[in-house]
C-alpha cells in the first residue's frame, strides 16, 4: 500500500498538508511552495507556477496550478469545507488567511510525521549510503593536520569532503569545535585556530538521495588534561549504554535515563544538558526525540533510525559529544555509522 493510501485509510475528514517534507514524502513532489489535500479516494498536488510542469508529472495525484499566495487560493477553493490541517506548520497569519476562507479546520499534530518515523527498505538505503560517506569523511579527516588550522577551514574542508565522495550537500551546517568552544553543544565553527592538548568536537551528515546522516566525533590534539581525558572516556561509556538500550518497545525518554544514569553517576549530570538522542531520516531532526521530556508512552519500533549522542561539556576548558547513527532492528540498536569510538589522537 503507498503512503498515500495508509494515510487516507486513518483520515476522517480531508487532510490538507502544507509541510514541504511532508508534502514531499506521501508525493515524491518537491517545492518551495506548495500543499497537497489527501482525501478518503483522491490526493490534490497545489502549487504555483514555478513548479506546475513538475507538478503535472507526479503520479497518482491530481495537479492544481494556485496563485503564489498558495494558501489564500486555497482558502478560496476550499471555501466551507471541513479540513484537518498541519497545525505545527502553518503560520498564524495563514491561520487566519485559512479561516477567512470559510474553512472549518481541524488541528492535527505529527500525523504524517509519525508515518516517516518508521523507514522503508529504500529509504534505510538512503540512510545507509549517507552514513557510509560520513565514515570515509571521517577516515580521511582524521589524516588531516588540525592544530594551526581554524574551525572554519577544517569545517569547508569537511564540506568539500562530502562533495568529492558524492553526496547531494550537508545535511546541516558542519560543526567544529576546539578548545573552550566544544562546551558549547550548539558551536558552529570560528575563526579559532585548533591548538595542541585539546578536544575538537566535529558534528556533521550529509545528504543522500534526500536522506540525511548525522555523526559526531571528539578528537584529540596531544595529550589531554586529565579532565577531558577522563570525560571522554565518560562520554563513551555513556554513549555505549544507550546503545544497548536501543530495542523495540523501549520507551523513548528511557534510552535517554539509560545513557545519562552513567553520566550523572559520575556527577557530570549537570554537563549533559540536552536530549540524548534524535530521529534521521528527510529530515536531520525529527521524530522520535529521545529525551527525558518525552511523552511515558513513546516506545521506539523497529525500523526507527535515531541518533545516540551524549555530551559532556565543561566549561571553560572544553567538552566532548559521541553521536552513532542507528537502525532499530527487532534485535536492537545497528550502529550506521562505524568509524571508531577510541579516542583519536591528530596532529
Ligand atoms: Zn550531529
Ligand atoms: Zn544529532
Amino acid at each position: 500500500m503507498s503512503r498515500l493510501q495508509r494515510l487516507a485509510g486513518t483520515l476522517e475528514e480531508p487532510f490538507l498538508v502544507t509541510h514541504g517534507t511532508n508534502v514531499r514524502y506521501l508525493t515524491g513532489f518537491q517545492s518551495s511552495n506548495c500543499a497537497t489535500l489527501v482525501g478518503p479516494d483522491r490526493t490534490t498536488l497545489y502549487a504555483d507556477f514555478r513548479y506546475a510542469e513538475a507538478g503535472r508529472s507526479v503520479e497518482g495525484v491530481a495537479f492544481v496550478e494556485t496563485a503564489r499566495d498558495l494558501l489564500a487560493d486555497l482558502a478560496g477553493r476550499l471555501a466551507g469545507r471541513r479540513i484537518a490541517f498541519e497545525a505545527d506548520s502553518v503560520s498564524y497569519s495563514g491561520y487566519q488567511t485559512l479561516v477567512a476562507g470559510g474553512l472549518d479546520l481541524v488541528a492535527t499534530h505529527g500525523v504524517v510525521e509519525r508515518l516517516r518515523r518508521v523507514k522503508e527498505p529504500a529509504e534505510l538505503e538512503a540512510i545507509r549510503r549517507a552514513a557510509e560517506l560520513s565514515d570515509r569523511m571521517y577516515e580521511s579527516l582524521a589524516r588531516e593536520r588540525f592544530t594551526g588550522r581554524t574551525e572554519r577551514e577544517l569545517g569547508w574542508w569537511i564540506d568539500q569532503r562530502f562533495h568529492d565522495l558524492g553526496a547531494d550537500a550537508p545535511a546541516f551546517a558542519t560543526i567544529v569545535a576546539s578548545g573552550p568552544n566544544g562546551a558549547r553543544p550548539h558551536a558552529g565553527q570560528t575563526d579559532r585556530v585548533v591548538e595542541i592538548g585539546t578536544l575538537v568536537t566535529v558534528d556533521a551528515g550529509c545528504v543522500v538521495g534526500g536522506y540525511c546522516s548525522d555523526c559526531t566525533r571528539t578528537f584529540a590534539t596531544g595529550e589531554l588534561p586529565r579532565e577531558l581525558a577522563d570525560a571522554y572516556e565518560l562520554c563513551l561509556r555513556a554513549q555505549l549504554a544507550g546503545l544497548e538500550a536501543l530495542r523495540p518497545g523501549t520507551g523513548w525518554r528511557d534510552v535517554d535515563a539509560a545513557s545519562r544514569a552513567v553520566i550523572e553517576a559520575a556527577g557530570h549530570g549537570e554537563h549533559f544538558g540536552h536530549g540524548l538522542g534524535h530521529g534521521v531520516g528527510l529530515e536531520v531532526h525529527e521524530a522520535p526525540f529521545l529525551r527525558p521530556e518525552a511523552a511515558a508512552g513513546e516506545a521506539l519500533e523497529a525500523g526507527n533510525v535515531v541518533t545516540v549522542e551524549p555530551g559532556i561539556y565543561l566549561p571553560p576548558v572544553g567538552g566532548v559529544r559521541i553521536e552513532d547513527l542507528v537502525l532499530v532492528t527487532p534485535d536492537g540498536g545497528e550502529p550506521l555509522t562505524r568509524f571508531t569510538k577510541e579516542l583519536v589522537t591528530v596532529e
